[in-house]
């Protein structure tokens, strides 16, 4: 295909403002996809995907359309994971196209995470334009949200497309406004040496690995020997072709275009996302610029709470790592809770995708500890140390100081729950850089320590602000702070999937909300429980779990065996979700709700 004829672009939006109903829209309308197979959100493949609304890996679709001016066109649209933890790989699916739809829900407006990557679409010099979704809805206010958009992003709004994914209203015009208003891909030699970016990379249990390509310049080839520039990899290619949605081969790529290969790839890990792929033969001269391999921030302990399930555990964690280069996961073992796994991840989100799909998929009833960030550890002999996992805090009078990862957190919020989020912000420790108004909706930009968000930050949030508050972050680097490792002792023992690194001064009051959690969390035993925060040998919150002194079946009438048995049996199952710390038993749900703080 001609250039002149290519249209690669992306769709930007805020979850939920309809970017998944208007891609399935765009595919139905060409005939992309046979009616009969029309299925919803197309490009939405993982199941926890489509529950959550999230969509995790980049996918393209290459759609045929006979334009008004009599040309059919060949759209590249990648699909990008909108959500935070994924914006490395936002920011190269946006470099391998040259334009984006701006999708923006006409009854709700500008949301963060519409800004975050709209933003990101304007760095990769994205022609971008805006659509006004769901004006099929009463409480549409499509002039208010165009003001908003020229307000907030500063981009013209005056011509934007108005439309509703849902009835279908104005597809047409999209479609129409992609071939006008967005570029063709600027240059491209299909005789030089091959140059293209690796946008993504799946598992498929038939294929492979699956690599999503841009071709920048020059021609690849199905059996092409090529090499990855990043990570020096050779590899030739088996199969080339282009989604529509479903696999359809091709014999070549060139310039402009995107589409995928198979090259008898074992593992996800070895194929870096924004890498560069090349001939083997004839190389290009250069990698592409911003390759950047991506590593994870947040770390957490998962072990099985059935000790029994440690194997299938391992097999379910290696599956799932082989689909996942950003995911990592090493073998712990912990005095309380036997064998597990120490995980990183790129964010929280990503942990907690993962924990459900392990507890889902694979049926593993699992304990998740304290999520901690990456502290930088400074010895007063010089060392460094980078601490992964609060066991493993060094002696503190060896520690000269600590650093801890600060975040660049944006939050949009109605006015009236502004007075509420300044607080959390606050009480985070947070230090606040920005505030400004657009319209009825004020932004906060705020300086937080990640390891005050990564806990219960957004669940927070979401309630202060009734669900009205949309927040997206950057990391910004490492800063001193006055940081100690929180012990947990229950009935005396320590209990490390507990621990947590706080500040020093917030220490007494996170350890009394952790004790008088747990003394709600943990049922009560035979005899008296204490339940202590500590910080080294220093007790700094205490309670106490009294004795149960009745058997739980006594309250039962005399005569009546099945309840009595129905009881004795809603005990056992509950036991199975719990763990034996020494003489006293935890239940699962303690090892979350703990950690939450109100
Ligand atoms: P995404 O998270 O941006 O992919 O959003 P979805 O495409 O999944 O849409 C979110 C919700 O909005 C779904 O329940 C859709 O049915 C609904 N929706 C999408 N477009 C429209 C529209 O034009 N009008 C109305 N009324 N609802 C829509
Ligand atoms: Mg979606």
């Amino acid at each position: 295909t001609p250039l002149s004829r290519i249209r690669n672009f992306s769709i930007v939006a805020h979850i939920d403002h309809g970017k998944s109903t208007l891609a399935d829209r765009l595919i139905q309308l060409t005939g992309t996809v046979a009616e009969r197979d029309m299925k919803a959100q197309l490009l939405d493949s993982m199941d926890i995907e489509r529950e959550r609304g999230i969509t995790i890996k980049a996918n393209t679709v290459r759609i045929e359309y006979p334009a008004k001016d009599g040309e059919t066109y060949v759209l590249n649209l990648i699909d990008t994971p909108g959500h935070v933890d994924f914006a490395y790989e936002v920011s190269r699916s946006m470099r391998a196209v040259e334009g984006s739809l701006l999708v923006v829900d006409a009854t709700q407006g500008v949301e963060a995470q519409t800004l975050a990557n709209v933003y990101t679409a304007i760095e990769a010099d994205h022609e971008i334009v805006p659509v006004l979704n769901k004006i099929d809805l009463p409480a549409a206010e499509p002039e208010r949200v165009k003001e908003q958009i020229e307000d907030v992003i500063g981009i013209e709004a005056d011509n934007a497309v108005e439309i509703s994914a849902k009835t279908g209203l104005g597809i047409p015009d999209v479609l129409e406004a992609i071939v006008t208003r967005l570029p063709a891909p600027a240059s491209g030699d299909p005789d030089a040496p091959l140059q293209a970016m690796l946008v993504d990379s799946y598992y498929d249990s038939y294929l492979g690995v699956v690599v999503l390509v841009r071709i920048m310049q020059g021609t690849l080839k199905k059996g092409d020997n090529i090499r990855m520039m990043q990570t020096g990899a050779r590899y030739g290619v088996d199969r080339l072709g282009v989604f529509r949605p479903a696999m359809q081969n091709v014999d070549e790529l060139g310039p402009g275009e995107i589409g995928f290969l198979t090259a008898s790839i074992k593992q996800v890990r070895d194929t870096k996302v924004g890498d560069t792929i090349t001939h083997e033969r004839r190389q290009c001269e250069k990698p592409l610029p911003g390759f950047k391999p991506s590593v994870p921030v947040v770390f957490c302990g998962l072990f099985p709470v059935d000790a029994n399930d440690f194997e299938d555990m391992r097999d379910a964690i290696e599956k799932l790592a082989l689909n996942d280069a950003s995911f990592t996961a090493e073998m712990e073992t912990s005095a309380a809770l036997g064998f597990g796994f120490r995980c990183g991840f790129l964010g929280l989100l990503h942990l907690e995708v993962i924990r459900d799909r392990l507890e889902r998929e694979y049926d593993i009833d699992l304990i998740t500890t304290a999520p901690s960030v990456i502290y930088h550890i400074y010895m007063k002999d010089g060392e460094q140390i980078d601490l992964h996992n609060p066991a493993d805090m060094p002696d503190p009078s060896k520690i000269d100081h600590i650093e801890e990862p600060r975040i660049k957190a944006t939050i949009l919020v109605p006015d009236e729950y502004l007075g509420d989020v300044l607080k959390l912000c606050q009480d985070r420790r947070g230090i606040q850089l920005d505030l400004t108004y657009a319209g009825s909706r004020a932004m906060v930009v705020y300086d937080l320590p990640l390891n005050e968000v990564v806990f219960d930050f957004y669940d927070r949030l979401k309630s202060v602000t009734k669900g009205y508050a949309s927040f997206d972050y950057q990391m910004i680097g490492y800063r001193e702070d006055n940081l100690v490792k929180m012990s947990i002792l229950v009935n005396d023992e320590p209990v490390d999937a507990l621990s947590m690194m706080v500040h020093r001064d917030r220490a007494e009051m996170r350890g009394r909300a952790m004790c008088e959690k747990l003394k709600d969390l943990i049922p009560r035993h035979m005899f008296k429980i204490p339940i202590q925060a500590a910080i080294g040998g220093k007790v700094i919150a205490r309670e106490t779990l009294s004795a149960l002194r009745k058997d739980v079946t006594a309250k039962c009438y005399g005569g009546d065996a099945t309840r009595k048995k129905k009881l004795l049996e809603k005990q056992k199952a509950g036991k199975k979700k719990m763990r034996q710390f020494g003489k006293v038993e935890i239940p699962q749900e303690a090892f979350i709700s703990a950690l939450k703080m109100d």
